[in-house]
C-alpha cells in the first residue's frame, strides 16, 4: 500500500468510519456511489472494487460491463451529515478502470479531465481552476417537493428573529470546511433566494471534485434546513440565473505563464492565445457547459449572463472577462458562460483543449470590448467581428458535432453517448408542451 493509502486506513480506524463511498460520475456529472464497509478499505486500495456498470448512464453496453473502481486516497472525506463520535462515513472518489485492458476506462470523465490535464503537462504547464457556482434555496411544499418559493422573502415578510438563509450558508460552509474545502467568501447573490459560495483554486482535476462535492454538501445540508438547493440554471424567468463562472490559469516552472507586468491587461500572450482559443471553440464549448434546455434561458441579455463571444477587462456581458488582480499570481482569465448544471470534469476539460489549442496554434485575441454588449445592434456586432453563442441546446450540439478540437477532448466514447444522450432530452423537450404555451394559446385559439 502506498503511505497515502496507509494513511487514509488509520484515519478511518481513528474516526470510527464505518461505510465508505466509492464515488465516481457518470457523463451527465451526477454522482454515482458504490457503498462499501470500512473492513473492505484495504482491499478496495488493492485491488480496486469491480461493479457492472451497464447501467450508468453513457457508461458500456451490456456485453462489456465490468468495471473497476480505483479510489483516489488523496480525496478521502468525512461526510459532515453523517457524522457522530462511534460512526461515520467517508467518501472516496475514485478512477474508473477498464477491466478488460486494466488501462483508464475511456467513459470516465474523470479520466477525461486527466488527459486534458496530462496534454497541458506535456506543454511545461500545470492547469489552475476556481470555479464560483451559483444556487438558489427554495422552499419545500408539504410533500417534501421543491417549490420555487425562496425561503429569503418568506424570512422578510415574516420578520423572523433570524435571517434562516443565512444560517444554512454558515452551515454549508462549516460543512464544506471539515471535507477540505478553503472558502474565501460567501455572499448573498443578486436574485432572491441565490447565493455563492467561492473556495479557492486548485489544480483542475481537485477543482473538478470540488464541484461535485460541493453540489452534494450544498443539497444535503439545505435539506437538512427543510430547503431544497438547486443548481438548475434558470429555474425563475425574469431574474438572474446561476452561472457557475470558472477562472483559469496556466503555471510554468511555478510561475503563472498568463501574467505579464508589461501588457495593458497584465496578460501574456499565452494567455491571449489561451483565450483566443476559448473563445474560438465557445459555441461548441457550451453543450458540454451548458448541457440542459434550461441552460438557454439564462444564456440571455440582461441578466450578467453572456449571449456574445468577445471578451473584456471591465464589463459582465463578455463572455470571457479579465478580473483585476492583486498579485501575479492572481492573474487569471474568467470564462463567464458555464453553468452549474454541466458535468464538471468535461467542462474543464473542454475549456483547456480548447485553450491549449489557441497556443498550438498560435491564435490571436480580439480586442477586448469595453462596452454593454447588450446595448449593441446586430450591425454594431458585425462591425465588431462578434458572434452570438448558441441560444439553444439544439444548436449547441450542433455546433459541437461540427468542432474536432472539442469532440476529441471528451473522446469518441464520451462524445458518442453525450451526443444520443442530449439529442434524446431535445427531442423529449420538443414533444413537450409548457405552461408558456398554454398560457398563450389556450383562450386565444
Ligand atoms: N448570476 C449571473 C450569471 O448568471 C452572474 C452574476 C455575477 O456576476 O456573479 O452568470
Ligand atoms: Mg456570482
Ligand atoms: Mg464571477
Amino acid at each position: 500500500l502506498s503511505a497515502e493509502a496507509q494513511h487514509v486506513l488509520d484515519q478511518i480506524d481513528e474516526q470510527n468510519v464505518d461505510f465508505l463511498r466509492l464515488q465516481f460520475t457518470d457523463i451527465l456529472g451526477t454522482v454515482k456511489n458504490v457503498s462499501i464497509p470500512a473492513s473492505q478499505a484495504e482491499k478496495a486500495f488493492e485491488e480496486g472494487i469491480y461493479f457492472d456498470g451497464s447501467s450508468i448512464e453513457g457508461f458500456v453496453r451490456i456485453q462489456e460491463s465490468d468495471m473497476r473502481l480505483k479510489p483516489d486516497p488523496s480525496t478521502f472525506a468525512v461526510l459532515p451529515w453523517r457524522h457522530t463520535e462511534e460512526s461515520a462515513a467517508a467518501r472516496l472518489i475514485c478512477d474508473v478502470m477498464d477491466t478488460s485492458t486494466g488501462e483508464p476506462f475511456e467513459g470516465d470523465p474523470r479520466g477525461v479531465l486527466k488527459r486534458a490535464v496530462d496534454r497541458a503537462e506535456g506543454m511545461g504547464y500545470d492547469v489552475n481552476f476556481a470555479p464560483e457556482p451559483e444556487f438558489f434555496l427554495f422552499e419545500e411544499d408539504e410533500d417534501g417537493r421543491a417549490t420555487t418559493k425562496t425561503n429569503d422573502v418568506g424570512g422578510y415578510f415574516d420578520l423572523a428573529p433570524k435571517d434562516l438563509a443565512q444560517d444554512v450558508r454558515r452551515d454549508i460552509i462549516f460543512g464544506l470546511e471539515s471535507m477540505g474545502f478553503e472558502i474565501e467568501a460567501s455572499h448573498h447573490e443578486v436574485a432572491r433566494g441565490q447565493h455563492e459560495i467561492n473556495f479557492t483554486y486548485d489544480d483542475a482535476v481537485s477543482t473538478a471534485d470540488n464541484v461535485a462535492t460541493f453540489r452534494s454538501v450544498v443539497r444535503a445540508i439545505a435539506a437538512e434546513h427543510e430547503l431544497h438547493a438547486t443548481f438548475m440554471p434558470k429555474p425563475i424567468a425574469g431574474i438572474n440565473g446561476s452561472g457557475m463562472h470558472t477562472h483559469m490559469s496556466l503555471f510554468e516552472d511555478g510561475e503563472n505563464a498568463f501574467h505579464d507586468e508589461d501588457d495593458e491587461f497584465s496578460l501574456s500572450g499565452t494567455a491571449k492565445e489561451f483565450l483566443a482559443g476559448v473563445l474560438e471553440h465557445a459555441p461548441a464549448i457550451t453543450a458540454v457547459s451548458n448541457p440542459t434546455v434550461n441552460s438557454y434561458k439564462r444564456l440571455v441579455p440582461g441578466y450578467e449572463a453572456p449571449v456574445y463571444v468577445a471578451w473584456s477587462d471591465r464589463n459582465r456581458s463578455a463572455l470571457i472577462r479579465k478580473p483585476a488582480a492583486r498579485t501575479p499570481a492572481a492573474s487569471r482569465i474568467e470564462a463567464r458562460f458555464p453553468d452549474p448544471s454541466c458535468n464538471p470534469y468535461l467542462a474543464f476539460a473542454a475549456l483547456i483543449h480548447a485553450g491549449l489549442d489557441g497556443i498550438d496554434e498560435g491564435y490571436e485575441a480580439p480586442d477586448p470590448v469595453r462596452e454593454n454588449i447588450y446595448d449593441f445592434d446586430e450591425e454594431k456586432r458585425e462591425e465588431y467581428g462578434i458572434e452570438t453563442l448558441p441560444t439553444t441546446l439544439e444548436s449547441a450540439v450542433e455546433k459541437l458535432e461540427g468542432d474536432d478540437v472539442v469532440l476529441d477532448a471528451l473522446g469518441d466514447h464520451i462524445s458518442e453517448s453525450f451526443l444520443e444522450a442530449k439529442k434524446a432530452e431535445i427531442t423529449d423537450y420538443h414533444v413537450s408542451v409548457s405552461e408558456w404555451e398554454k398560457e398563450r394559446y389556450l383562450e386565444t385559439f
